[in-house]
C-alpha cells in the first residue's frame, strides 16, 4: 500500500517547507472531502483470550481509502486531523460505523463481544463529550457494556479532576475504560485507584522485550503483577510470536492482541473469522 509522504522522519525534515505546507494543505482538503465522500473505514483487530484462543473483543482502527494514495493508516492523517479539529467529526464517524458493525455481531450471537474504540485528547476534552457519547449510543441502540473506550495516560494527566468526573459518569452508564499504551505516557501511577479503570493495555514496546533468554520482560512482569493487585483486566498489545504468547499466558495476562493472531481487518473478514469459530463450536 501507498503511504502519505512525510511519515518517514528523514524525508519530512529534508523536504522544503513550502512543499510540506502544500502537501499538508492538499491533505487537509482531501480529509474534508473524505468525510463527505465516506472514504474512511474501520478495520478490526481481534482481542483474544490467552488461555482459550477465543475472540473476546475487537479494537476499531480507522483507515482511509484515499482515491489516489491508496489505503492510509492513522499515523498518516491523525496528527493533521487533530490540528485541524477534524478529529471530532472523524471520530464520530468511526464510532458510528464501529458500533453499527458491532451491533450486527452482537445480534448474530456474540453477546458479550467487546468493541474497543480509541479516543483522541480533543474528543475527551470536549465539554459535551459524555453527553454526546451516551446520546449516540442510545440512538444506535448500542449496549454501553459492550463498549470499551481507550484513552492514553497523557489524556488523563491533562486535567485529572475533569477527566475523573467524566470517566465516572461514563462508567456509571456501563461503558468500560481502558488505558492504552500503558507505561509510555507522562503520568503518575496515583490515578490508577482514583479513576474507574477496567483495563490496562500493555504497550507493544514492553511486549517486544519478551524474548527467550533475556531479561527484557521485567516491565511486563511488573505491569501484570500490578494489574492483578488492582484487579484490572490486562490486554497485551503487539503480540507477534508464540514465545510472547506463551510467556504472557503463563504470567496470567488475560488477553492478547497482535499480529500473532492477525492484524486489523475489514468487517467482512472478521465475519468469516467469527463464522468459522461459531461453526467449529456447533460441530463439537
Ligand atoms: P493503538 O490504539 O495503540 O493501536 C495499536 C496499533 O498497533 C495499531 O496501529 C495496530 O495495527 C498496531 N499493531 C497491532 N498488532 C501489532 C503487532 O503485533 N505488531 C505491531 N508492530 N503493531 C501492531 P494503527 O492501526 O496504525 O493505529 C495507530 C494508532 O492510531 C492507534 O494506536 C491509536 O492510538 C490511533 N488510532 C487508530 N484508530 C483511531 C481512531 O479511530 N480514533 C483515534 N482517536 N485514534 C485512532
Ligand atoms: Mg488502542
Ligand atoms: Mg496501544
Ligand atoms: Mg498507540
Amino acid at each position: 500500500h501507498v503511504k502519505a509522504g512525510g511519515k518517514d522522519g528523514y524525508r519530512f525534515y529534508s523536504e522544503s517547507m513550502s512543499i510540506d505546507t502544500a502537501n499538508r494543505l492538499s491533505l487537509e482538503r482531501d480529509l474534508r472531502q473524505a468525510l463527505v465522500n465516506n472514504e474512511l473505514c474501520v478495520h478490526y483487530q481481534p482481542q483474544v483470550a490467552s488461555n482459550t484462543g477465543e475472540v473476546v473483543g475487537l479494537e476499531a482502527l480507522v483507515r482511509w481509502q484515499h482515491p489516489e494514495r491508496g489505503l492510509l493508516y492513522p499515523r498518516d492523517f491523525l496528527p493533521l486531523a487533530e490540528e485541524t479539529k477534524l478529529i471530532a467529526e472523524l471520530s464520530e464517524c468511526v464510532l458510528e460505523k464501529a458500533c453499527q458493525q458491532m451491533k450486527r455481531w452482537i445480534d448474530a450471537g456474540h453477546k458479550s463481544m467487546r468493541l474497543a474504540v480509541n479516543l483522541s485528547p480533543l474528543q475527551v476534552d470536549h465539554p459535551r463529550f459524555v453527553a454526546n457519547l451516551i446520546a449516540q449510543l442510545k440512538t444506535m441502540g448500542f449496549p454501553p457494556e459492550n463498549l470499551e473506550i481507550e484513552i492514553t495516560e497523557n489524556v488523563i494527566m491533562n486535567d485529572l479532576e475533569q477527566i475523573s468526573r467524566k470517566l465516572r459518569e461514563l462508567a456509571a452508564h456501563g461503558v468500560r475504560i481502558a488505558i492504552d499504551d500503558f507505561g509510555t505516557g507522562y503520568s503518575s501511577l496515583n490515578y490508577l485507584h482514583r479513576l474507574p479503570i477496567h483495563t490496562l493495555k500493555v504497550d507493544q514496546s514492553f511486549v517486544r522485550g519478551i524474548r527467550s533468554g533475556e531479561d527484557g520482560a521485567c516491565i511486563v512482569n511488573a505491569i501484570v503483577a500490578m494489574a492483578h493487585g488492582l484487579r484490572l483486566d490486562i490486554v497485551a498489545e503487539g503480540v507477534e510470536t508464540d514465545t510472547q504468547l506463551t510467556y504472557l499466558r503463563n504470567l496470567g495476562c488475560h488477553q492478547v492482541q497482535g499480529f500473532f493472531y492477525g492484524p486489523a481487518r475489514p468487517a467482512n473478514e472478521i465475519d468469516a473469522l467469527l463464522g468459522v469459530k461459531a461453526r467449529a463450536r456447533a460441530a463439537v
